[in-house]
């Protein structure tokens, strides 16, 4: 990202929106979500799709909270970064470009999360941590969104389904950040599903990226975080496990419809009712890394049709090195 121009992001980020817009109004349904021999949820095209063509929008994300590092330079609502914002006066810890964004922000969500923010902040006074942690941030919110009333409790399921490896890994970090979310909301969402958003904020998320080649943030799309994982997928972000957002237009507020950000595009032509699949990690890497990360992170052991072909390849050259090895 860092080697990108300005001005060719700032082109790149209209061509995005003008095909967006134009797009809206065609036939988008070009995905469908249904049940998949052995793994779940899936989704699948509905007509033929070419490479380079959209696939998907980006639906509105379900969770997001901006990076600990990023906080003092970045408008809490509409994302733009910059200098000298003002910051809210009680938790101190949000920043704002303008009053009409803390006015939006307060009313959809920072009332709920401030008093909370303010006492975690001033916990942390004098340790080496500044701020309460993103993913901690991301779930309180959605939590307190869901307690008054703004999220139904199967929306909340659903965010928290995404999450339903059963050998996940336990992390007594998590296990405490959720126990301070169930005490400090007194939800009545259990802790297990407190820890579920937890690990999906973890494992579902993608970078935000502003156009100048930032990294500010992360978020989760339910949409998407139901394809499927491929070592060798047919479809990829437009931009690889970034979301670019337009600092221009304020479309940035949590359950609203808003124009669509970024976009999931064919990587190879793929038929009618073929599975879309992406990749949760990076395909440049070897299958042994790769393999780690996805049994790391998303606590499954990939058996996709690359990492089979792979691993027979593996298995060949042993088979012959110990036949040399035999020899001697
Ligand atoms: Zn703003
Ligand atoms: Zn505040
Ligand atoms: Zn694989």
């Amino acid at each position: 990202m860092t080697n990108i121009q300005v001005g060719a992001m700032a082109s790149a980020n209209n061509a995005l929106i003008n095909l967006s817009m134009e797009l809206t109004n065609l036939d988008m349904d070009l995905t469908v979500l249904a049940n998949a021999k052995a793994k779940g949820q899936a989704l699948f095209a509905t007509k033929f799709i070419k490479k380079g063509e959209p696939v998907m929008f980006l639906d509105p994300p379900v969770m997001m909270a901006i990076d600990s590092e990023s906080l003092h330079r970045t408008c809490y609502s509409c994302l733009v970064t910059k200098s000298g914002m003002g910051r809210c006066g009680q938790c101190k810890m949000a920043y704002f470009c303008d009053k009409s964004c803390r006015n939006q922000a307060w009313k959809n969500y920072h009332k709920y999360e401030c008093p909370i923010l303010r006492d975690f902040k001033e916990v942390l006074t004098g340790s080496s941590i500044k701020d309460p942690p993103r993913n901690f941030r991301a779930v309180l919110r959605l939590i307190l969104l869901h307690k008054a009333g703004k999220v139904s409790t199967s929306a909340l399921q659903e965010v928290a389904d995404l999450w339903h490896r059963a050998n996940g890994r336990t992390d007594e970090h998590d296990n405490m950040l959720a126990q301070v979310i169930k005490g400090a909301t007194e939800t009545d969402a259990s802790q297990s599903c407190i820890l579920s958003l937890l690990r999906v904020m973890e494992s579902n998320c993608y970078n935000i990226g502003t156009f100048s080649g930032d990294l500010i943030g992360a978020e989760v799309y339910l949409k998407i975080s139901r394809a499927n994982h491929s070592c060798a997928p047919n479809a990829t972000f437009s931009h690889w496990g970034l979301v670019m957002w337009d600092r221009q237009s304020k479309y940035l507020t949590l359950f609203d419809k808003q124009m669509p950000a970024a976009m999931i595009v064919a990587r190879q032509d793929i038929a009618k009712e073929e599975e879309i699949t992406l990749a949760y990690v990076d395909i440049e890497l070897e299958l042994e890394a790769r393999k780690h990360r996805l049994r790391y992170v998303y606590g499954f052991d990939c058996a996709c049709p690359r990492c089979e072909k792979e691993e027979a390849l593996c298995r060949e050259k042993e088979q012959k090195l110990q036949k040399i090895a035999s020899r001697t």
